[in-house]
């Protein structure tokens, strides 16, 4: 076994099943198009939701939402207890603000956003000292740390042109879980890959998944979703139409979201 197959994260298990995330009437617009009309939405503790729909349906604005990479219109955004929404607008939430939600909430991007004029390690230590305050030496350990439980310690030095797609989104998610959050949000995390490098993103993601890692996923793998999902949304038109538990894959309730499954099955 290698490395990141047998790797385990810190959960959390004292606070296990409450919640972490608590999105109510969460609304968004752009100019005069509404995108998100009232989303309802609870992430406890442990838990992996798995957010479904068809294009355009809002679920990259309701991930962004979360961590306020798009600061919603109005409704309440909660993270661990605490209000990041209900203060916008008219006032922006203050840097120090984001900066406090964003070490609470990781995101890992379709694009992996990785820095290509830096190496895979300084990659994963950048946000260590921008975020963590961490010192150099302290955060290039810790990155080397978390390369390692991703399987690709003996790539540290290598560019991301020097990666293949797969191994660049490794690198992404190990540079989200550096941080330490306490929810990690990811859109689309294989979209952008070429099919025979799938497998092992999915891999990474199913160890931290079973790490105790609390995860809002948009995927539209829906094998890998079902394998996960404890919870299951699905969108449409910027509206939650069905949530679901396990048996969400075999019993839709909603002729929607049944149609939508058996299309992306
Ligand atoms: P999904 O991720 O489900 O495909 P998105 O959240 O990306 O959906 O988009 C939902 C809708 O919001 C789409 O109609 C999209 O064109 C629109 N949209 C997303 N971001 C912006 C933006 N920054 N400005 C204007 N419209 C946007
Ligand atoms: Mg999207």
């Amino acid at each position: 076994m290698t490395d990141h197959t047998t790797a385990s994260y810190e959960g959390r298990p004292s606070q296990e099943g409450t919640p972490i995330v608590e999105l109510t009437d969460i609304k968004k617009q752009f100019g005069e198009l509404e995108v998100l009309k009232g989303i309802d939405l609870v992430v406890n503790r442990g838990e992996n939701v798995v957010l479904l729909g068809p294009s355009g349906s809002g679920k990259s604005t309701l991930l962004r939402t979360i961590n306020l990479l798009e600061p919603p219109t109005s409704g309440s955004l909660l993270v661990d207890g605490e209000e990041y929404a209900a203060f916008w607008p008219p006032s922006k939430p203050s840097a120090n603000r984001v900066l406090e939600l964003r070490r609470k909430v990781g995101m890992v991007f379709q694009q992996f956003n990785l820095f290509p004029n830096m190496t895979a390690l300084d990659n994963v230590a950048l946000p260590l000292r921008s975020v963590r305050r961490l010192s150099k030496a302290d955060a290039r350990e810790r990155a080397a740390v978390e390369l390692k439980r991703v399987g690709l310690i003996e790539r540290a030095g290598h560019y991301p042109a020097q990666l293949s797609g797969g191994q660049q989104q490794r690198v992404a998610i190990a540079r989200a879980l550096a941080l330490d959050p306490q929810v990690l949000l990811f859109d689309e995390p294989t979209s952008a890959l070429d099919p025979e490098l799938v497998g092992e993103v999915l891999k990474t993601m199913r160890v931290v998944a079973e790490s105790g890692m609390t995860m809002v996923v948009v995927t539209h793998e829906i094998g890998f979703a079902k394998e996960i999902g404890d919870v299951n949304v699905f969108m449409d038109q910027g509206r939650v139409v069905e949530t679901g538990g396990r048996e969400f894959y075999d019993e839709c309730r909603t002729d929607r979201a049944r149609e939508f499954i058996k299309a992306v099955r």
